[in-house]
């Protein structure tokens, strides 16, 4: 039996996960599941998959979790503590999809104990990439990506040599707003920027989905991951979400990797990594497709592109920064506090300010020094957002 863990398990990417564990059983053993309020779910899941263990987010929540699994004999724990205590438990696959920075530091507790992370938690990759990559290393723990893009790029690199790679091209849908006009872009909702054309994915990386600061994170992701330069990654917008990615090697052949918009396929890969096995996801009809559109992203539209090339370059503690500040523009953002279009504003000023009182392109070197940065930048978002909202007004 493989033992495996889920870190938000009730989300969008944990219930997909379940989704493949439970069409095998026998098996998996489940250790741990977490997740945030839905307490019926991660209760309910828990339950169903004999896991060992059930973490909520919210030590408030702690009491309504243990009446749930009374008598089912799974432990109940709560808080960010009992998160890394879980994530420390001993498993051979972990898969990280508690969505923002809160992700981080399980992730890592995760490899500490030599298990496989699966990544679906962009954050950590961003944030904290080269320490990421490095605690791997020191621990001979694998480090496999979920976000469909990097898996469709690390699946073409397969039986090739990296050094032989010109380019890499990650594809965007282009979002919600994508039809727009730009003008009318300043005074999109929420709402507006939450429902996405190709993918059902959580809220929050929708809307960054639609904003372009989920393809920043990838961009930032991919450069950390896989080590390309910066100038070797490109963005391309596909509106049809079928090709994921392409990878370009020097002798001009260009490696795309197609399929349905189901994350069930690159969770399903790096669970069997480095077997494939037959997975439930859609077959595509290419003759009833027909076409493949590609168009260049506008950086006037979206700015975070332009910021995230700014972020490979400088490395260090930038990313930190631009993920944390990013989350405060964007709970700014669903607040209605600021516009659509001022989360980017919110973002650079905080890249400029923070950049006046520490070296960004210094490395973070502990879990301390990202949680550190991490906490001066949601510092300083929120003070620059402040006065952000007032241009508004
Ligand atoms: P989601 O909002 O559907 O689920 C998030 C999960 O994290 C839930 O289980 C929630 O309870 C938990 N959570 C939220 N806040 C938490 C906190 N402070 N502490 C601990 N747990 C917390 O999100 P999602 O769409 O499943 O995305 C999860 C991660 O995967 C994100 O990093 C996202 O960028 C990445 N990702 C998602 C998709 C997708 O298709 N949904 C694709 C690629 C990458
Ligand atoms: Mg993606």
């Amino acid at each position: 039996m493989r033992r495996i863990s889920i870190f938000g398990a009730t989300g969008s990417i944990g219930q997909n996960t379940l989704d493949l564990i439970a069409r095998a059983p026998n098996t998996y053993q489940v250790v741990a599941l977490t997740g945030g309020g839905n307490i019926a779910q991660l209760a309910r899941d828990a339950i169903a998959h004999r896991a060992q263990v059930a973490v909520t987010a919210y030590e408030d929540r702690l009491s309504d979790l243990q009446d749930a699994l009374a008598g089912t004999g799974i432990e109940a724990a709560a808080g960010e503590a009992a998160l890394i205590e879980a994530a420390a438990r001993p498993a051979d696959w972990v898969m990280s999809a508690i969505v923002g920075a809160a992700g981080i530091a399980p992730g890592f507790a995760a490899l500490e104990q030599g298990a496989t992370l699966a990544l679906a938690n962009k954050e950590s990759l961003v944030a904290a990439g080269q320490l990421l990559l490095s605690t791997a290393a020191t621990h001979g723990a694998d480090i496999l990506p979920v976000d469909s893009e990097h898996s469709a790029v690390f699946q073409a690199l397969l039986g090739e040599e990296v050094a032989q790679v010109e380019r890499v091209i990650i594809t965007a849908s282009g979002g919600g707003l994508r039809d727009w006009p730009i003008e009318k872009l300043a005074d999109a909702t929420p709402q507006d920027a939450g429902a996405h054309p190709n993918w059902d994915m959580g809220q929050r990386i929708t809307i960054d989905s639609a904003s372009m600061f989920n393809k920043a994170l990838e961009l930032i992701e991919t450069r950390e991951y896989f080590g390309f330069n910066p100038n070797q990654i490109e963005a391309v917008i596909h509106p049809q979400s079928l090709i994921h990615a392409l990878v370009g090697f020097c002798d001009g052949a260009l490696m795309a990797h197609l399929g349905p918009p189901d994350m069930r396929h690159a969770i399903g890969f790096a669970l069997h990594y480095p077997k494939r096995a037959s997975l439930p996801v859609a077959r595509l009809d290419l003759a009833q497709i027909g076409a493949l559109q590609f168009e260049a992203p506008d950086d006037a539209r979206f700015p975070a592109l332009r910021l995230a090339r700014d972020v490979m370059e400088m490395r260090g503690g930038a990313g930190a920064v631009f993920n944390a500040a990013k989350e405060i523009a964007l709970d700014g953002f669903l607040a209605r506090e600021i516009g659509f279009m001022q989360m980017s504003v919110v973002v650079e000023e905080t890249l400029s300010r923070i950049a006046q009182e520490v070296s960004l392109s210094n490395p973070l070197e502990s879990l301390a020094d990202v949680r550190g940065m991490n906490h001066l930048a949601r510092v300083r978002a929120r003070e620059v957002m402040a006065r952000v909202s007032q241009m508004r007004r």
